[in-house]
């Protein structure tokens, strides 16, 4: 396909996009055929499909398990939840069956793994009620919430935005997504991640504080959600270094692990 047939149909989906989501005017850059250099629109591979899931957002909620939170240090037990967000190319596309290069990012020397479900959403809305959140579920994968500890720690410390320890290029790694029409919900079952083939995280998803549907409903009333925001549950406790050759292998029950080497 030559690029300008390939520009043309980019901008046809954005517009399509645009329409169901109900904008009202177009932007300058949806209205524009030509732009002067490509950027890459960040899709997740959908099982069973030809079709790929288009990411619009990623949003992270934080100290979503009971011993996990108490591990960084906060009492589970007060603390309504919160978010925050990725870019969206940190995605890091994880196939199943192989192992893929995970490259150690700058800057830090405490590199950590936190394993997590993630829940795609096909539909968005605002102040969505629990009972119904989970109608806006597309489908759900194996991630992994990579983060850069220290760095983290330093900017919470200071009482700064600590997006540099979580909001870096590839800290998103995530398997295929599998559709709840053929896969179902995904509430409870084990999750666990191995380094070098020792379980280090272990956990069930009934364990979460706030559920996939809790969450939906919490970020709704901050956030107008949309069709291809995605969601990373929140990880269990026990999270921890992992440096260049370590094998880390991440599974949830009824989906296939994501294995990466770091490199
Ligand atoms: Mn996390």
């Amino acid at each position: 396909m030559n690029t300008t047939k390939r520009n043309l149909l980019r901008t046809t989906g954005v517009a399509g996009l645009g329409a169901i989501a109900g904008c009202a005017l177009p932007t300058v850059a949806q209205t524009r055929i030509k732009t002067p250099f490509e950027v890459p629109v960040t899709t997740i591979p959908i099982v069973g499909s030809m079709e790929v899931f288009p990411v619009r957002r990623i949003y992270c909620i934080g100290r979503n398990y009971a011993a996990h939170a108490r591990e960084m240090g906060s009492d589970p037990t007060r603390e309504p939840p919160f978010f925050f967000q990725k870019p969206t190319d940190a995605i890091q596309f994880v196939p199943p069956g192989q192992t893929m290069e995970h490259p150690y990012p700058p800057l830090t020397k405490n590199y950590h793994h936190e394993i997590e479900l993630v829940a795609a959403l096909s539909k968005g809305g605002r102040n969505i009620p629990i009972e119904r959140a989970l109608d806006h579920v597309f489908g759900y994968a194996v991630g992994l919430d990579m983060t850069r500890r220290d760095l983290q720690r330093a900017m919470g410390d200071q009482k700064k935005p600590w997006e540099i320890g979580k909001s870096f290029d590839q800290s998103a790694p995530i398997g295929p997504i599998h559709p709840v029409s053929s896969f179902g919900q995904f509430s409870q079952g084990a999750i666990w991640l191995k380094v070098n083939g020792v379980v280090k995280q272990e956990a069930n998803l009934a364990m979460m504080i706030w559920s996939v549907a809790e969450q939906i409903s919490q970020l709704s009333a901050a956030f107008e959600l949309m069709p291809g925001d995605i969601i990373y549950a929140g990880t269990p406790e026990n999270v921890g270094p992992v440096v260049p050759g370590d094998v880390m292998e991440g599974h949830i029950d009824g989906l296939p692990p994501i294995r990466l080497k770091v490199v």
